[in-house]
C-alpha cells in the first residue's frame, strides 16, 4: 500500500526500565516486608514519607503527601477544598478521563471550558463559565503539558474567585517562567503511573504550602492518627481542630512505591532534558508540512516532551482514517482526539455522559483534526526522525488522495 520501504519497528509503550537503585531499594522492602507506610521500626524513616520529603524538595513546596494515583491525588485535593454535593468544577474541556472522573467521584459537576487552538484554556470561556455557574474550584488541567500564560490564570482567577487545583500529570518537573509546574495553585497534583514522567506502576503526589489542606489531605488519604509520622507535612497542631471531622478515604502510597519512585525524582531534569531533544527532532522532521499544523510553544515553558501532537485542521473524518491507517502500517501509532467512539486512553469530553450534554464548539472543532503520539525515551533521536519523515510523507500522500466512503480508524493502544 506504500512505495517508501521505510517503517518503524520500535514501541510506542515500551518505558525505560526502572534504575537500579529503585529496584535495590524495592528489594530491601520487600525483603524487610514492611511495605505499609505506617509500619515502621523505632526511627525508621518510611520510604512514603522520605519520597514525600525529596518530592517537596524538588517542586519547592512546603507539603507533599504520596497516594494511590494520579485521579486519586485529584479527588484528595478536591474534598480537602471541601466541595459539596452539586458543586460545579471548572476544568478544561480537553483533558484526559480521570479528570472530569475524580470531579464526578466527589460529588461535583464538571463544567467544560473552551480550549484555544494552542490547546490550553481560553480565558474568555473561563471567564463566562465562572461567572455563569458560580464555581469557586478550577481543576485545571495542563493537558499533554501544554501550559497556558500562568501569570495571567493566576491573576484573572484572583479577580473570578476561583481557586486553582493543578493537574500536573503531564508536566512533572515542567517550568513556567522559571517556577516548577505544579506551584500556581493552592494545591497540585502528579502521577506516577507508568506512562507519566516517573514510574511506579500506579501512584500519585499531591503538594500544597497550605497547612489546613496539608494537613486535610493525610487525614483524607487514610492516616489513622498516624499523621505526626509524616515528615513533609505540617506539625500536630494542624490536625488538633480537624482529625475527627475529615473522613478516612484511603488511598495511600505504600513503601514499596515510593522505593521505586525516589531515585527517579532525581533523574526528572535529565529525562526532561533527553524529552526535549526528542520533541525539538519531531518539530523539525515535521516543520513545514503542508496541511499540517505544529502547536506552538511559548518561549518561557521549559515542557516535558513525553509526547506530541500536531493539528490537521480541516481535514474530513475519512482522510484523516486514512492517514492513521497508512501510518500504522508503517510502524507509526498515532492517536486521535477526534475518533467516534473512544479507544484505548482516547476519549474526549462527549464522551463523559455523566457530566450531561455540554457543548464546546471550538473544542469540538479542534480536537477533530488533533493527532497525538507518544514519545518514550526508549526512541533515539534518530527513532523520531524516522517517525517524523513517516509522517511527512504520509501526510503529503494522504492530503491528496481521494477519498471515498469511510475509512475506518486502526485500532490502537
Ligand atoms: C494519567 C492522568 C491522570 C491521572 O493519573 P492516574 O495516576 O492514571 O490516575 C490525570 N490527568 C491526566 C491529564 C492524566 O493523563
Amino acid at each position: 500500500m506504500t512505495t517508501s520501504a521505510e517503517r518503524f519497528t520500535g514501541s510506542f509503550t515500551q518505558q525505560e526500565p526502572i534504575p537500579e537503585a529503585g529496584i535495590e531499594a524495592a528489594m530491601a522492602v520487600l525483603r524487610h516486608g514492611r511495605l505499609h507506610r505506617y509500619n515502621t521500626q523505632g526511627d525508621e524513616i518510611a520510604e512514603a514519607a522520605a519520597l514525600e520529603e525529596e518530592f517537596a524538595a524538588f517542586t519547592g513546596a512546603r507539603y507533599c503527601l504520596g497516594v494511590a494515583s494520579g485521579g486519586y491525588a485529584m479527588g484528595c485535593a478536591l474534598r480537602a477544598l471541601q466541595l459539596q454535593p452539586g458543586e460545579p468544577v471548572l476544568t478544561n474541556a480537553f483533558t484526559l478521563a480521570p479528570v472530569p472522573g475524580a470531579i464526578a467521584a466527589c460529588g461535583g459537576r464538571p463544567v467544560f471550558v473552551e480550549i484555544t487552538e494552542d490547546l490550553v484554556l481560553d480565558f474568555d470561556d473561563l471567564t463566562r463559565k465562572a461567572q455563569d455557574s458560580g464555581a469557586r474550584i478550577l481543576l485545571l488541567s495542563h493537558m499533554r503539558g501544554h501550559s497556558c500564560d500562568m501569570e495571567a490564570l493566576v491573576a484573572l482567577c484572583d479577580r473570578l474567585g476561583l481557586k486553582i487545583i493543578e493537574d500536573c500529570a503531564h508536566t512533572m518537573g515542567a517550568e513556567w517562567n522559571g517556577i516548577a509546574s505544579g506551584r500556581h495553585g493552592v494545591i497540585a497534583c502528579y502521577s506516577t503511573q507508568t506512562y507519566k514522567h516517573m514510574n511506579s506502576g500506579e501512584g500519585g503526589l499531591l503538594i500544597t504550602d497550605d497547612p489546613d489542606l496539608a494537613a486535610r489531605m493525610v487525614l483524607l488519604s487514610g492516616s489513622y492518627m498516624l499523621y505526626t509520622r509524616h515528615r513533609a507535612a505540617p506539625g500536630p497542631e494542624a490536625y488538633q481542630d480537624i482529625r475527627l471531622d475529615v473522613p478516612n478515604v484511603s488511598g495511600r502510597m505504600d513503601n514499596l512505591r515510593a522505593a521505586i519512585l525516589r531515585p527517579q525524582v532525581a533523574l526528572l531534569a535529565e529525562r526532561r532534558a533527553r524529552w526535549t531533544t526528542l520533541y525539538h527532532a519531531m518539530e523539525a522532521g515535521l516543520a513545514e508540512t503542508p496541511g499540517l499544523r505544529l502547536i506552538p510553544r511559548p518561549l518561557v515553558e521549559r515542557h516535558v516532551g513525553s509526547s506530541f501532537q500536531f493539528a490537521l485542521p480541516d481535514w474530513e473524518e475519512a482522510r484523516i482514517a486514512m492517514l492513521l491507517s497508512r501510518a500504522v502500517a508503517r510502524g507509526v501509532e498515532l492517536k486521535w482526539f477526534g475518533v467516534k467512539d473512544p479507544v484505548a486512553f482516547t476519549s474526549r469530553y462527549p464522551h463523559w455522559r455523566y457530566a450531561g450534554g455540554q457543548s464546546c464548539p471550538n473544542t469540538d472543532r479542534i480536537l477533530a483534526g488533533l493527532i497525538d503520539m507518544r514519545l518514550p525515551l526508549t526512541f533515539s533521536p534518530a527513532d523520531v526522525a524516522l517517525i517524523a519523515r513517516i509522517i511527512r510523507e504520509e501526510v503529503l500522500i494522504t492530503a491528496q488522495a481521494e477519498i471515498s466512503g469511510d475509512v475506518a480508524a486502526p485500532e490502537i493502544d
